[in-house]
């Protein structure tokens, strides 16, 4: 080195202060590739101190090849050759002193009008850089095979609801191609009748009221066939301004589907136990509507014998016929009532007191009793809340349990057959209490009490008390049975109190 500072020097000075403070790491190199100067920076980057390397060969701080070929790289270049790297920013392996490799930003300049020449070399550390891409990119690939491989419908959508991206189940449940769904929005799937529900909810997440909704929709397939699917939609990118939808889509088609099926099975069965239980009660029925008949008939035969005589005392005559009159109505009566109790198919649920339910049922079980000579008693607790029931239903369990009471009943002396039916407040709903006197159930019978096809009856179908349970059960209450006190046997049927009346 001279005594008076070469120009190298003195620019090295002058910009010591920059190049110290600088955050990217500045290596100058001499033409032979000699390292003059090293930042803290590069120190940082490298992990040399910087007088551990200055004096050495800057290819120490790259791996091979670039390490050996690094001076031929300055002969070509100083010799006229094209530069591979000077005054192009490019992305270069790096080695630290620990031998670790890392990725690095290189921007490589000639410092001009130098003798001998030099170089600067600027340094930056992206390794960081590099693994977050690279944890963003398995991130990516691991939200993707959800995506794709999702069981349920899944997609993304403009602010507008047009689709962006739709996952294969989303295509698979609509029976559209991925292109064809890209060209739609949510709402054109959307049954008419439900548009109005999800445009509402949409507008929710628009105005930013909310961040998701669920709903229940119908949804058309490119078949024509109605789907229904639960849709969950959330903003996705903090805010509606900057964001898009995430919609999830859960085909519910075949749970609709098998819960109509049971609900419709259930149906038919109830019917069926309705024609059984008035089948059992036909000859009291029969009975009930031929006395009113029977009476009709003789009052009209008195009527004609009056006209007969030419004498009619027409006061006489009026009454008689008022008499016809209400026997008919009574005959009509017990008609409509078995109309009423079996032509009811569809299960309407009412919020009914079920002591109404009871006294409309004994109107007909009245009949039932009083052919057979047993008595029933009644105590109806007042002030029920109300249940929320498909009364016909009830009134068919009801009307089953006093059949079987009184069929019961029957080995015993007429006067002692008693059924007792009380209504009250239990501590899981509204309870009706069903006691009778005759041998109660049979310990055999117990365990498949409510379980089909089981009879201890020569002509039972036994198909009575298993509808009663399936009733009662899809009424979200329970039908149990216990031995009476006093002997005989004791249902009881409790009812969830109807949610309006809590
Ligand atoms: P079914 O009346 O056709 O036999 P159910 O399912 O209504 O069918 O009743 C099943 C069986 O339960 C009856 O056969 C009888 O053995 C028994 N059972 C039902 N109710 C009573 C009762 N109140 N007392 C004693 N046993 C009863």
């Amino acid at each position: 080195m001279s005594s008076t500072p070469s120009r190298f020097d003195q620019i090295n000075a002058r910009f010591r202060g920059v190049i110290d403070a600088a955050v990217d790491g500045i290596v100058l190199i001499d033409e032979n590739g000699v390292i003059e100067t090293f930042n803290p920076a590069a120190e940082r980057i490298f992990g040399y101190q910087a007088q551990e390397v200055i004096g050495r060969n800057v290819s120490t701080l790259m791996p091979e090849p670039d390490s050996s070929r690094h001076d031929g790289y300055i002969k070509r270049y100083l010799a006229g050759g094209s530069p591979r790297i000077i005054g192009i920013g490019r992305e270069v392996v790096g080695r630290r002193r620990n031998g670790q490799l890392f990725p690095m930003e290189l921007a490589v300049g000639e410092l001009h009008d130098l003798e001998p020449r030099h170089f600067v070399g600027m340094v930056r550390d992206i390794s960081q850089r590099r693994a977050m891409e690279q944890a963003l990119a398995a991130r990516e690939q691991e939200l993707r095979l959800m995506f794709d491989g999702a069981p349920i419908g899944m997609f993304t959508a403009g602010l507008d609801g047009s689709f962006n991206e739709v996952n294969p189940a989303l295509v698979r449940m609509l029976g559209y191609s991925a292109p064809d769904l890209l060209q739609m929005r949510c709402l054109d799937l959307t049954l008419e009748a439900d548009r109005g529900a999800l445009e509402r909810a949409y507008r929710g997440l628009v105005s930013g009221m909310r961040s998701s909704f669920n709903r229940q929709l119908r949804w058309l397939r490119s078949d024509g066939e109605v789907v229904s699917v639960e849709l969950h939609a959330a903003v996705a990118g903090g805010s509606m301004s900057a964001g898009f939808i995430i919609g999830q889509v859960i085909d519910h088609s075949e749970r609709v589907r098998s819960e109509l099926e049971s609900r419709e099975a259930r149906e038919r069965l109830a019917h069926v136990g309705r024609v059984t239980t008035l089948g059992e009660m036909a000859s009291a029925i029969a009975h009930e509507i031929n006395q009113p008949l029977t009476a009709i008939s003789s009052y009209a035969q008195a009527c004609i014998r009056l006209m007969n005589q030419g004498s009619a005392d027409q006061q006489l005559l009026l009454e008689t016929l008022q008499a016809i009159a209400a026997q008919a109505l009574r005959a009509g009566d017990v008609v409509r009532r078995i109309r009423g109790f079996v032509g009811h198919r569809d299960s309407d649920r009412e919020s009914v007191a079920l002591n109404d339910v009871i006294a409309s049922v004994l109107e007909l079980a009245a009949i039932d009793a009083a052919a057979n000579q047993a008595q029933i008693s009644t105590e109806l607790a007042p002030d029920l809340p109300a249940v929320l029931v498909d009364p016909v239903q009830i009134q068919q369990v009801c009307l089953n349990l006093i059949r079987n009471a009184i069929d019961e009943m029957m080995d015993l002396p007429e006067p002692s057959r008693l059924l007792h039916i009380e209504t009250r407040l239990g501590e899981e709903g509204v309870e009706a209490v069903f006691t009778d006197v005759g041998p109660g159930v049979a310990a055999a019978m117990r365990e498949r009490l409510f379980q089909p096809f089981q009879t201890t009856k020569v002509e039972g179908m036994g198909m009575g008390l298993s509808i009663s349970h399936s009733i009662i059960s899809a009424h979200g209450g329970s039908l149990r049975y216990s031995d009476a006190p006093q002997g005989g046997a004791r249902f009881t049927i409790t009812l969830p109190v109807a949610l309006s009346s809590v």
